[in-house]
C-alpha cells in the first residue's frame, strides 16, 4: 500500500485563486485506499464504544456511513442549513468572508450517547467546531474526532485538540 497522500490530489486555484484544494475523490475511487482509510479509522476508535458516527456533507458521509458500519455504530448526517428534512437545531460558524450554518436532526441521538465525528479534512478548524457544538447542544458525549487530511498551518485540528482528547488525522 503506498502512502495515502500519494492518492489525495492538489488542484490549484479551486474553489477560488490562490487556494490548493485537496482533493479525496482520487482516494475514495480506489479501492484499496479506501479500505486502507477506513480500515486506519477503525483502528483509532474500534475501543471507544461509538455508538453514533457524525458526518459533516458531503464527503464526511461517505467516510462516516462506511466507519460507522464498520463499528456497528449508527450514522449521523450534519448538513449545510436547509437541507434536512425533520425539525433541526442550527450552528453558525465564520468563514473567512461571511457566515455559514450547519444543521443536524433534533432527535439524531439521545442525550449520553457516544458520538464520533468524522469529516474528510480539517483546516482552520471552524467546521469540525460548529458540528461539535451541534453535538455538545443535543447532549451526545463526543468521544473523538477523525479527519482524513489535516491542514497544520491553519492550526484548526489544534484548537480542536483542546476540546476533545482524541483528533485523529491520517495525512498531515
Ligand atoms: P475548516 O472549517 O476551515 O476546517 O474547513 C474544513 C471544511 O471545508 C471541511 O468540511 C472540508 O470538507 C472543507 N475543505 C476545506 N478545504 C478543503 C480542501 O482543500 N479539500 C477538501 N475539503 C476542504
Amino acid at each position: 500500500m503506498k502512502d495515502l497522500k500519494s492518492y489525495i490530489r492538489t488542484i490549484p486555484d479551486f474553489p477560488s485563486e490562490g487556494i490548493m484544494f485537496r482533493d479525496i475523490t482520487t482516494l475514495l475511487g480506489n479501492p484499496a485506499a479506501l479500505k486502507h482509510t477506513i480500515d486506519l479509522l477503525f483502528g483509532h476508535f474500534r475501543n471507544d464504544r461509538v455508538q453514533m458516527v457524525a458526518g459533516v456533507e458531503a464527503r464526511g458521509f461517505v467516510l462516516a456511513g462506511a466507519l460507522a458500519c464498520r463499528l456497528g455504530a449508527g450514522f449521523v448526517p450534519i448538513r449545510k442549513a436547509g437541507k434536512l428534512p425533520h425539525q433541526t437545531i442550527e450552528e453558525k460558524y465564520q468563514l473567512e468572508y461571511g457566515e455559514a450554518a450547519l444543521e443536524m436532526h433534533l432527535d439524531a441521538f439521545g442525550a449520553g450517547d457516544r458520538v464520533l465525528l468524522i469529516d474528510d479534512l480539517i483546516a482552520t478548524g471552524g467546521t469540525a467546531g460548529a458540528a461539535m457544538n451541534l453535538i455538545d447542544h443535543l447532549g451526545g458525549d463526543v468521544v473523538g474526532a477523525g479527519f482524513v487530511v489535516e491542514l497544520p498551518g491553519l492550526g484548526g485540528a489544534d484548537k480542536l485538540r483542546a476540546r476533545c482528547d482524541k483528533v485523529v488525522s491520517l495525512v498531515s
